[in-house]
């Protein structure tokens, strides 16, 4: 067997990988596996922004820490940790300077500060940004500066299992897919930075990638998630195609008209209006579409996200990328013509439970970015704090793992990582035996349970419904098999793999979603409509049991400064 090994093994190559391992390769040898390359990561994507209170834009100038603190906590319904708010609002301003100085091109304001727009649930305009390419500019600097560095990057290399044993962990088990070869690599320390998994859903704005699978062998090898069933879903995902359309759509001004030619945001958030947090304008467009003010279109019922107004110059500067989706894609010029976008899953609130430190209650893993939660999002993330909290965090995480590996002697036990290879390879061998279950087959019908029953709006026997029909789709697994044996970029087996590991997500999903009997945040329970401090100002935990089954607990969240009060917008 191929074995490696590594003062540390990061996995994930988007921003969170990435700022962890330029924070560590100048003292340790680091090793960054990502299954596509780095720069294909999801935070490629992201086009609207970074939030900072920077204070830049002249309507800002006396924004500060504790407003984007206070924004983000009632965005997050209360949910969120307020000690670990005050950590990333306050490492905001710092880190966006830090990302400057080593090259990224943000847009500017004439008089050459960082340029700043209004986005959702933001009292100030704070978004930093790059037109529409902010999360291109800001991985295509760090990859750079990750390279410079001299990082030991493992592109295509797909990570298939976390090796933990006796509450520690020694590494993971990687496929080599350009090689066809499976690998022990063990590590002092893992740091998971493996993002969302928005592919667990049918409708969502996430990359194919986005599955999920780190989140689920973390769990897989006894770390528990938190707040699994908070889900964010987008307001805005062009029709057909699920393209994300940027909050900075309607932070540039743009309007949501239904059609009775309403913009209906004034019945619903008569305030913020189309800048309400996404959780209140998603279950208002829901809402619109279920009672018919909505325009049909073969793939859909859709809104109208009108950009019109704002004129051919501004869309231009500040909204090209859009514009090109939308040609591209569907045809439509919105300089001339309105968007059809509809709501789609596309954020992970929830996901490994870590604390403040990125540090899990497992020795030596760490996790940061999307698949972690810290918790710094609650029950609703705001508009432009993911990229945020990546780099936040993924900078703490390195400090973390410098301070457990100078404390402590650490080393890994290789014969662990072994077997945890040996048992992936008896997977791969089930694979190849050949079940008459496809796997392609049995994610789309997973994904379309997920979008059906565990969406913006839940109830009980929605949730029921769910969890039964996993449990059924993943019954189904035990039989599947693959038609292609090469073992050389056979990404039929990577998925085949990774959907053990979405069925463990999407089932922590649908438990917490029967289990939390409120609304708060973008849990909607139809039949539980209030948010009810009393009993669930609580995180969930949920740990896997001895069937595989998870159990949940609760625990409290943290309270600083700032008391819940009532949501309004
Ligand atoms: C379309 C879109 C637009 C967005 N816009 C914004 C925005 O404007 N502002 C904002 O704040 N947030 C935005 N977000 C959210 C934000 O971009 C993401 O939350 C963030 O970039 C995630 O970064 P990450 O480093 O955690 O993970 P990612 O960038 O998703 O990277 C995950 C990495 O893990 C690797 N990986 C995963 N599993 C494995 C495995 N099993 N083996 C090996 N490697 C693995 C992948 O290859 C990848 O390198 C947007 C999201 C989307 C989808």
């Amino acid at each position: 067997m191929i074995t490696r090994s590594h003062d540390v093994v990061i996995v994930g190559g988007g921003l969170a990988g990435l700022r962890a391992a330029v924070g560590l390769c100048e003292k340790y040898d680091v090793a960054l596996f990502s299954k596509v390359h780095p720069i294909r990561s999801h935070s490629i994507a992201a086009q609207g922004g970074i939030n900072a209170a920077l204070g830049n834009n002249p309507d800002s100038a006396d924004d500060s820490w504790e407003k984007h603190a206070f924004d983000t906590i009632k965005g997050s319904d209360y949910l969120a940790d307020q000690d670990a708010v005050e950590i990333m609002c306050r490492e905001a301003p710092g880190i966006v300077y830090e990302m400057e100085h080593w090259g990224c091109p943000f847009s500017r304001f004439s008089d050459g500060s960082i340029a700043q727009r209004p986005f959702g649930g933001a009292g100030y305009p704070r978004t930093c940004y790059s037109a529409d390419l902010t999360g291109h500019v800001l991985l295509n600097t760090l990859f750079e500066k990750a390279v410079s560095l001299g990082v030991k990057i493992y592109p295509e290399w797909h990570v298939t299992a976390l090796a933990v044993d006796e509450n520690a962990c020694h590494g993971v088990a990687a496929f080599d897919l350009m090689n066809g070869e499976l690998v022990s690599v063990d590590a002092k320390a893992t740091l998971f930075a493996t993002g969302g998994y928005g592919r667990v859903y049918f409708y969502s704005t996430n990359a194919l990638i986005n599955t999920g699978s780190g989140i689920g062998m973390a769990y897989k090898a006894g770390v528990p998630l938190k707040d699994m069933e908070f889900v964010q879903f987008h307001p805005t995902g062009l029709i057909g195609t699920n393209i994300l359309m940027t909050e900075a759509c309607r932070g540039e001004g743009g309007y949501l008209i239904n059609s009775q030619g309403e913009r209906f945001m004034q019945k619903y958030a008569p305030k913020a209006m189309e800048l309400a947090p996404r959780d209140i304008v998603s279950r208002s467009i829901q809402t619109e579409i279920n009672a018919g003010r909505c325009f049909e279109h073969p793939l859909g019922s859709y809104i109208r996200l009108d950009l019109m107004h704002l004129g051919e110059k501004k869309i231009l500067e500040k909204l090209p990328g859009i514009r090109d989706i939308c040609i591209d894609f569907i045809g439509i010029d919105p300089i001339r013509e309105p968007i059809p976008i509809m709501p789609c899953q596309h954020y992970s609130m929830g996901g490994i439970d870590t604390d403040v430190t990125a540090a899990t209650g497992v020795q030596g893993f760490f996790a940061a970015g999307e698949c972690a939660c810290v918790s710094v999002h609650g029950g609703n993330r705001l508009g432009g704090n993911s990229l945020l909290e990546t780099i936040v965090f993924g900078k703490i995480a390195a400090r973390s793992i410098d301070k457990y590996l100078s404390a402590v002697s650490v080393s890994p036990k290789k014969d662990m990582c072994v077997r945890t290879v040996e048992a992936v390879r008896a997977k791969i061998e089930h694979f190849l035996a050949g079940g008459k279950e496809k796997t392609f087959q049995l994610h789309g019908e997973l994904a379309r349970v997920m979008s059906k029953h565990v969406g913006i709006f839940r109830t009980l026997s929605g949730a029921e419904a769910a969890l039964d029909e996993i449990e059924a789709l993943r019954e189904r697994y035990r039989n599947a098999g693959i038609s292609s044996p090469s073992m050389h970029m056979n990404y039929e087996l990577m998925n085949a793999i990774e959907l053990e590991y979405m069925f463990d997500v999407a089932l922590s999903i649908a438990r917490g979603a029967l289990l939390r009997e409120e609304s708060r945040g973008a849990h909607s329970r139809t039949d539980f409509p209030k948010r009810d401090d009393e009993k669930w100002l609580k995180h969930s935990i949920a740990r896997i049991s001895g069937d595989g089954h998870p159990d949940i607990s609760l625990r409290d969240v943290t309270i600083t400064r700032y008391k819940p009060m009532e949501r309004t917008y």
